[in-house]
């Protein structure tokens, strides 16, 4: 009989993130279909109650805490502790947790610890006869594997925005206090604070509806022979303000300015996408004077639908990697798009 814990931290304000209950929804799935096992929730934060409240209303019989000032920041040996402290408390079989930095940092260090097994990245977990397998994808998601395994307890990392979220109600969860004594040697990291670009050059948006690619054509020379860098750059700013679209750039777009060449000056590394680069997940895509060459559109894989504009009715979109492809100047469709998106907005 499998014991399964939900296993999350916190949020600096005490809520549960999107990531811990879509991790959630895979946990308690995953109990439903498994006959006689068992759902246990196990949080960590520096208070967990609020979070476990949130969450009330699931599947699960139990929840267990790990809470204090020395839970609330991430850091891996009190995270790691405290997670041990959990698995022990509640004599896990399978840990599902969201595939946070903090969670993906510690969790393959306790399996460790438990002689279990970890599995990163995976974007699914199923059950059929007793037996659970779980997804992930390889060599930059272009295989696909199914896998189990034996050994217990096995931890199990699930990628955000892999599946829904959890939509149980709140109310009042008994949390059970798990205690976890600490040495000085596990509290000598200190987070001393967060660098964050500021709300409003924030380009990257993991929730948007939409996932807008800027391609180096942006930057090219264009029919009267000179560069439009400035109209370019409004064109972009103003698609994403009216929009509230993702950006995501090709790997051509964002190497131009660390050669010192004249580029879009709000695009950095953390935007490409690609095979070098993150793979969105996103409901639809769009990509601008960007080719479509395949180490970039392995970054697509998990975007719902794919359009592109592109000059060149040869580029690679038109090769079957784009379910619509614009022939027409990007300069042109995202001026009237953002006129349309104005006009819809006042
Ligand atoms: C090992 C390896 C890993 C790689 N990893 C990545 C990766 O992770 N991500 C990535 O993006 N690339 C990656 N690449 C590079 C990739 O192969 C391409 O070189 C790159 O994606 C091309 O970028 P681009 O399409 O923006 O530029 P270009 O190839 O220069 O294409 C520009 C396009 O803009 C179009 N265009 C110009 N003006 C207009 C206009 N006015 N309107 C409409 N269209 C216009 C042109 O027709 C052209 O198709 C990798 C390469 C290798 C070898």
């Amino acid at each position: 009989m499998e014991t399964i814990l939900l296993l999350a931290h916190t949020e600096a304000d005490g809520s549960l993130a999107k990531s811990a209950r879509e991790a959630l929804h895979a946990a308690a799935t995953l109990h439903k279909s498994l006959a006689g096992s068992k759902l246990v929730i196990g949080l960590v934060g520096e208070n967990v109650q609020a979070a476990a409240n949130s969450i009330a209303a699931c599947p699960a019989t139990k929840y267990l805490g790990v809470s204090g000032p020395d839970f609330g920041q991430s850091r891996y040996a009190t995270d790691a502790a405290a997670a041990e402290a959990i698995c022990k408390a509640a004599q896990v079989t399978i840990v599902v947790a969201p595939a946070t930095s903090r969670m993906a940092r510690c969790l393959p260090g306790v399996a460790q610890r438990l002689g279990g097994r970890a599995d990163a990245h995976v974007t699914g977990i199923a059950a059929a006869d007793g037996k659970i397998s779980v997804n992930r994808w390889y060599y930059r998601q272009r295989m696909e594997a199914t896998l189990d395994r034996t050994k217990r307890p096995w931890f199990i990392l699930v990628d955000p925005g892999s599946q829904p979220a959890c939509q149980c109600e709140g109310g009042t969860a008994n949390v059970e206090n798990v205690a976890v004594q600490l040495s000085d040697a596990c509290k000598r990291t200190t987070v001393v604070g967060v660098r964050a670009p500021a709300a409003d050059a924030q380009t990257i948006r993991p929730d948007a509806q939409l996932l807008f690619v800027t391609g180096a054509g942006w930057t090219k020379k264009q029919a009267d022979g000179q560069a439009h860098l400035p109209e370019a750059e409004k064109l972009i700013l103003n698609f994403l303000k009216l929009s509230r679209a993702s950006l995501g750039s090709s790997k051509s777009l964002v190497d131009l300015g660390g050669e010192g060449q004249a580029v879009l000056p709000f695009l950095s590394h953390l935007n490409q996408v690609g095979q070098t680069g993150a793979t969105p997940r996103h409901p639809k895509g769009l990509s601008t004077c960007c080719h479509g060459e395949e180490p970039h559109t392995v970054g697509w894989r998990f975007i719902g639908e794919r359009r592109a504009v592109n000059l060149d009715p040869n580029c690679g979109w038109a090769r079957g990697k784009a379910d619509v492809l614009y022939v027409a100047d990007a300069f042109a469709v995202m001026g009237k798009v953002n006129e349309l998106l104005a006009a819809k907005k006042s």
